[in-house]
């Protein structure tokens, strides 16, 4: 079995894994890197992207406001280091990204505009139309492209991490085109694979979303952290889970209910449709729960209405939201309301890092949405997470770069066998295997709804233990899995048994970490523990893999200037 090699190995080619790339070189730029991505990188999630990035760019706003905002909106969950040192880092790299080609909009007076965004006390968010993503990761990838030394294997699906003496030394890969399993060696690994939307039955993530890099951590001992906090986005399109950017708020719509209400009124009126994604999906949970919503073939929904902000507004500044209305639902917004409802769309939870990157096994760093470092806490405001996969993409690509500097390739007889023993496990356990009855389809359909069902945007000590046992029970009929397609090439029957494989175990660990924190913070709403408990749960919840299942451990949050308060809007 051949290797590959390189100095630092880099799963993930969206906006962290590539912002990660440059920054190594920027540490040394001979270093041989390699970014592996299971899709062309200008087709990551991040391309998806609309409403924009935070930054503190203007006179009126300041270093403080955008740290309080992001912790307030944590519901006081985050590490309040990083949050600091993610405030205090964002302006530069934002203003960088602009030199590397992002064509950020632009106000009258040539400054780089900025918006409205949920939870932000002021306009802060940046952005490329409605399109910002796309110009993100465009500028990113373009820029990348400049320097030889980083290699980029795309169309390659990573299966697992090796790790030899405690070390992360590399990883298996599966070359789509090809079916060669490989192992890839490398003095560093960062995991920049993104979050696992697809784990839920609706959700605005792409397919890719997997959680791969959370399992694959998790499975080499690695701990995840805070993995009940999965973010509900209250303005989704019914039917397809399509998101309609919370710029469409920031820049002036209005939600109503079925009477005409702006229903906000009731649960956040100081905010109103400016208010945190958490609040505001739950506020419209509860319209449908008064039989105030509008109801059709695609279920319960409410109306945001920009009909008001006319048609030149919505053309410049909302010109996908346009689009996206017309393709999907077939209504024009500059005339009628768009249907929209809660859907999953970020998880707070992933990797445990630290401010670096860092991650306890020695060898591995994380980044980006895979990652939990953690800025996010218990909700993330809408447009931190594109500025959090520059900031930490950042520092993670520079510490990743100076561990390989500081190490050696490790290829013994052990690492060897352990990617032959993965190599057999994928060729017997799905390739080769006649005997399976379980469709992979079946089985990611009932997993998805047990989710919802039981650990959806509420939550209860029942619910979250039928959804354990639930989730259990599909883990081992997943043994019995059958793949139709046993070619080599493209095989995306096997990739979709092993996506499968990853998010059953990312959400036994998100379940998991929901049934032992008996508290409502943030995106973690139980029913039958309404309030949120300082006392006994202001602490990181760790999840560690056994054979029992998740093992779960605490972990302080580091508060530096802002203590806990209630959480006012
Ligand atoms: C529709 C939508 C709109 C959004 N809008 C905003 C916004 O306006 N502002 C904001 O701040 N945030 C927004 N977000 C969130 C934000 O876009 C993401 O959190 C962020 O882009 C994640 O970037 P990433 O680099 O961590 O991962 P991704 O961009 O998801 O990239 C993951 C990479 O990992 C690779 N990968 C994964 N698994 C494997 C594997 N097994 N083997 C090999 N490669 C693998 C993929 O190929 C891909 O290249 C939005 C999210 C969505 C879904």
């Amino acid at each position: 079995m051949d290797a590959l090699k390189c100095d630092l190995l880099i799963v993930g080619g969206g906006a962290a894994g590539l912002r990660a790339a440059v920054a190594a070189v920027g540490v040394q730029p001979d270093l041989d890197i390699v970014v592996v991505s299971k899709v062309y990188p200008m087709r990551s999630h991040t391309v998806s992207a609309e409403g924009g990035t935070a930054a503190v760019l203007r006179d009126y706003d300041s270093h403080d406001l955008h740290c309080f905002d992001t912790i307030r909106g944590s519901d006081y969950l985050a590490d309040q280091d990083a949050v600091e040192l993610f405030v205090d880092t964002a302006p530069k790299e934002v203003l960088q990204l602009e030199h590397w080609g992002c064509p950020w909009s632009r106000d009258r007076d040539g400054r780089i505009s900025v918006r409205a965004f949920g939870g932000m006390s002021v306009k802060r968010t940046v952005f490329a139309s409605d399109k910002t993503g796309f110009h993100m990761l465009h500028s990113l990838f373009q820029h990348s492209l400049r320097f030889a030394r980083i290699r980029r294997f795309d169309e390659w699906f990573v299966t697992s991490l090796l790790v030899d003496d405690g070390k992360c030394v590399g990883v298996t890969g599966l070359d789509l085109a090809t079916g060669r399993i490989q192992p890839i060696l490398a003095k560093s690994v960062m995991l920049c694979t993104g979050g696992g939307g697809k784990i839920f039955p609706f959700t605005t993530n792409g397919n890719i979303k997997t959680g791969d890099g959370m399992a694959m951590a998790y499975r080499a001992g690695a701990p995840l952290k805070d993995m009940e906090f999965v973010q509900y986005h209250p303005t989704g399109l019914p039917g397809t889970g399509i998101l309609i950017t919370e710029a469409s708020r920031g820049e002036g719509g209005y939600l109503f209910n079925r009477e005409g209400e702006r229903f906000l009124e009731r649960y956040i009126p100081g905010k109103m449709e400016l208010g945190p994604r958490d609040i505001l999906s739950r506020a419209i949970i509860s319209e449908r729960q008064a039989g105030r919503a509008f109801e059709d073939r695609h279920g319960e929904y409410v109306h945001l209405d920009l009909t008001h902000l006319g048609e030149k507004v919505i053309n410049e500044k909302l010109p996908f939201v346009r689009e996206l209305a017309s393709k999907y639902v077939g209504i024009d917004p500059v005339y009628q309301p768009i249907p929209v409802r809660p859907v999953v769309h970020y998880m707070m939870g992933g990797v445990s890092t630290a401010n670096d990157g860092s991650t306890p096994l020695e060898g591995l760093y994380a980044a980006g949405e895979v990652a939990c470092v953690t800025i996010n806490g218990a909700n993330r405001l809408g447009s931190n997470s594109l500025t959090e996969c520059l900031v930490f993409g950042g520092f993670a690509g520079e510490a990743a770069a100076r561990h390989a500097q500081s190490t050696g390739l490790v290829d013994s007889g052990r690492v060897r066998a352990a990617a032959r023993k993965e190599e057999q496990r994928i060729e017997q356990g799905f390739l080769h295997r006649e005997d399976g009855t379980e469709r992979i389809s079946g089985l990611r359909g009932e997993m998805q709804t047990a989710m919802e069902k039981g650990c959806g945007v509420y939550r209860t000590r029942d619910s979250l233990l039928e959804t354990t046992r639930e989730l259990a029970e599909l883990r081992e009929r997943f043994a019995d899995v059958r793949i139709d397609d046993r070619g080599k090439v493209f095989n995306t029957d096997l990739v979709a048994a092993l996506e499968l494989d990853f998010m059953l175990d990312v959400a036994r660990c998100i379940a998991g970490a929901a049934l032992t924190r008996e508290e409502s913070r943030g995106a973690q709403a139980r029913v039958d523990f309404p309030e949120r408990d300082d006392e006994q749960f202001l602490h990181h919840q760790l999840s560690l893999i056994s054979e029992e299942g998740p093992r779960l451990e605490t972990q302080p949050v580091t508060i530096t200037r802002w203590a806990p308060e209630e959480r006012k809007y």
